[in-house]
């Protein structure tokens, strides 16, 4: 019933997309439970459902290796202390076993999947903001942020997800692009002001230079 729903939504708004995706958020922050691993089988289910109905999909597993560490939990090294509120793609594996914590932490939910014959396409946060993949979006979004929090607010009723949908946005940035010239933002949204000028990393040589929002 989702897939037919999805089908005709897209129908509706006539996008022609030749690939439907559904996608599942992979925590990187704390270990995966058996609920990480239904909403990973929820959104393949409905991948397999739009491709019974004659249409080509793509389920992606999307790593959130972004996010801070709030708390170190239960059961973990906590040696982990010392790196809360650090992204968790930028924390060394306490087990010395993968690339990073979050690598460790995706791998444990990642081998679930593999075990429950789930196929996916793997995705990570900070990979596809280091090369950039995501930056139209992030533009659309911090230009028109009043239009998205609108549309927020009616699908969600949360009034403060405009801020929350701008801030995250302009963390994000002020991340990939590090070098900012007198970033103001305050909690009144509507004098939210920056300035960026950008310089990229080195590595992060696909990024543009400059992006500026205020009124
Ligand atoms: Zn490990």
């Amino acid at each position: 019933m989702v897939a037919r729903r999805v089908i005709e939504r897209e129908e509706k708004l006539d996008r022609k997309a030749s690939v439907l995706r559904t996608e599942s958020g992979l925590g990187a922050s704390g270990i995966p439970h058996i609920g990480s691993l239904g909403d990973a089988i929820r959104a393949y289910g409905i991948k397999i459902a739009l491709e019974t109905q004659g249409r080509k999909a793509e389920f992606i597993a999307y790593s959130d290796d972004l996010d801070g560490l709030r708390k170190v939990p239960t059961g973990m090294p906590d040696s982990l202390k010392n790196f809360l509120g650090q992204p968790v793609s930028a924390i060394p594996d306490p087990y010395n076993c993968h690339q990073s914590y979050a690598v460790h932490i995706n791998s444990l939910l990642r081998d679930a999947m593999d075990k429950c014959g789930v196929e996916y396409v793997f995705h990570s946060a900070t990979e596809d903001y280091r090369k950039g993949m995501l930056l139209e979006q992030v533009r659309k979004i911090l230009t028109l942020a009043d239009k998205v929090g609108d549309i927020v607010k009616e699908e969600v009723g949360q009034e403060s997800t405009q801020l929350y949908c701008l801030t995250f946005r302009f963390a994000v940035l002020v991340d990939a692009f590090t070098q900012l010239n007198q970033p103001r933002m305050t909690k009144n949204l509507t004098s939210f002001s920056t300035h960026a000028k950008a310089q990229p990393r080195s590595g992060d040589n696909n990024l543009p230079v400059a992006v500026t929002k205020g009124r």
